[in-house]
């Protein structure tokens, strides 16, 4: 395998065809909240040498504003490039900007933005997913191939790569270097990968993974090479009986994930279904919601127009409290709002053992779950969305909570802080769904080599 498979045969890359397609694309559908093209400038490996690269919003890139979909952070221009991003240019990929999200990433359709919705390639009145919804939609959209980094806390790369029926890779906790992200919740948050094929996502996390100086939860471990895809033979498959059951999975999905295990099975492996009742939508959503809430709501604390965010006057406010407040007013968007009250509430003096001490009980008790079932597993598979993208007005109408529980598939193994991967595996009502598939900590290899020869 070489650099061959991301450009098809023996044709060069065609960076002019790649950018007049990028800026029409884009007009149409909006996923890139700025095209920046830079020329490649790394002292590296050269390895991806001519391999686009987009990165989400909420990730510095130096030179290139950096808002995370939201307001208050518009105007933010990084003095610095984050890890992953030094890397990518280290190995000579070339920049093209950077990708629309939900604000902060708080989002499951990436309609939470301070800016311009983006569109589904599929059906552009339909939503992209979130929060790293931009990043999936590119690659969908461009008929050549592009390395596009998302983040996830909570599902945030599967959900793109399930809703626009592309690859996509959410390393271990720790794996990747978090330096330069703007933090979501930092003992959830993980970068990782969304590309066309199994070989691009694996070359892209190749590329980006391993322990870094400037991130001390970054693992001290070899990097293996994923993107050397091999077979393997007896593989055990666990199927949460729990995922099955979901309220609101759709028909469609619940078809093509089926035909899915058939032919998970039809190539040797055994699939067998397992009881896991921490990840019904009962334990995992509200765990997740109450940790990922706490996380963020202290971290938007440093947003307060005199460090970080939008400036106003000083000088036309009473004191600074009513200054502080009128910047946050002004910046955030009503779901942040949302998350910093609630966030803030469940780790008060006095409610912080019912809520945010519980959560925590519950994940490691979800994590302990997941220990037992990988003592006879290699992988868990479901579903990775119980639905297809919903149109925009539909998602522009749910509720908070009817949003949270399109989480239930997603947040288990991001808790745990699991790798996974989404991989393309048919269409329902003409859009993609796709199929999700979860390993054991730092065996990214696993499920590289599940996904690709599922996919072959
Ligand atoms: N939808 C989830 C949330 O809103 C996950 C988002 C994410 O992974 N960034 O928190």
């Amino acid at each position: 395998m070489g650099l061959k498979n991301f450009i098809d045969g023996d044709k060069d890359f065609d960076h002019q065809k790649f950018h007049e397609e990028l800026k029409d694309k884009n007009s149409e559908l909006n996923f890139m909240r700025e095209i920046n093209v830079e020329e490649t400038s790394g002292s590296g490996s050269r390895e991806l040498e001519d391999i686009p690269f987009v990165v989400k919003d909420a990730i510095c890139t130096e030179g290139t504003v950096t808002s995370a979909g939201s307001k208050i952070l518009e105007n933010y221009t990084p003095v610095f490039d984050a890890t992953v991003v030094e890397r990518l240019k280290d190995s000579g990929a070339k920049f093209y900007g950077k990708t629309q999200q939900d604000e902060f990433g708080f989002g499951t359709f990436s309609t939470n933005t301070a800016f311009e919705t983006p569109c589904n390639p599929h059906d552009s009145e339909r939503v992209v997913g979130g929060s790293s919804g931009g990043a999936g939609a590119i690659v969908a959209a461009m008929d050549q191939p592009v390395i596009s980094i998302g983040e996830s806390t909570g599902g945030s790369i599967t959900n793109p790569a399930a809703y626009n029926g592309v690859v996509g890779v959410t390393p271990t906790y720790g794996r990747v270097s978090r330096y330069g992200l703007v933090d979501y919740a930092n003992s959830l948050d993980k970068i990782g990968v969304l590309a066309k094929t199994v070989y691009g996502a694996a070359k892209g996390l190749e590329t980006i993974a391993g322990h870094d100086e400037d991130d001390h939860t970054t693992a001290d471990r070899e990097v293996p090479e994923y993107s050397d895809l091999e077979e393997r033979d007896n593989l055990k498959v666990a199927v949460p009986k729990q995922y099955l059951e979901l309220d609101g999975l759709q028909e469609g999905v619940k078809e093509n994930f089926q035909d899915s295990l058939e032919k998970l099975e039809e190539s040797g492996a055994e699939v067998e279904e397992v009881d896991m009742p921490l990840l019904s939508a009962e334990y995992a959503v509200p765990a997740y919601y109450v940790l990922a809430m706490a996380e963020a709501s202290t971290n938007l604390a440093k947003m307060s127009g005199m460090r970080y965010g939008l400036e106003l006057d000083p000088e036309d406010f009473e004191d600074y409290n009513e200054y502080f407040s009128e910047v946050r007013t002004q910046g955030f968007g009503e779901e942040a709002k949302r998350r910093i009250l609630v966030g803030t509430y469940t780790r008060m003096a006095g409610y912080r053992d019912q809520y945010y001490v519980k959560a925590a009980k519950v994940r490691q008790k979800i994590i302990n779950q997941y220990k037992e079932v990988f003592e006879d597993f290699d992988v868990i598979a479901s579903p990775s969305m119980p639905n297809i993208a919903p149109r925009i007005e539909e998602a522009e109408e749910m509720t908070p909570t009817e949003i949270y529980a399109m989480d239930t598939l997603t947040v288990g193994p991001n808790l745990a802080g699991l790798p996974m991967i989404s991989v393309p595996n048919g269409e329902s009502e003409g859009m993609p769904t796709g199929l999700h598939l979860v390993g054991n900590h730092f065996r990214e290899k696993d499920i590289f080599n599940v996904a690709h020869a599922y996919m072959n």
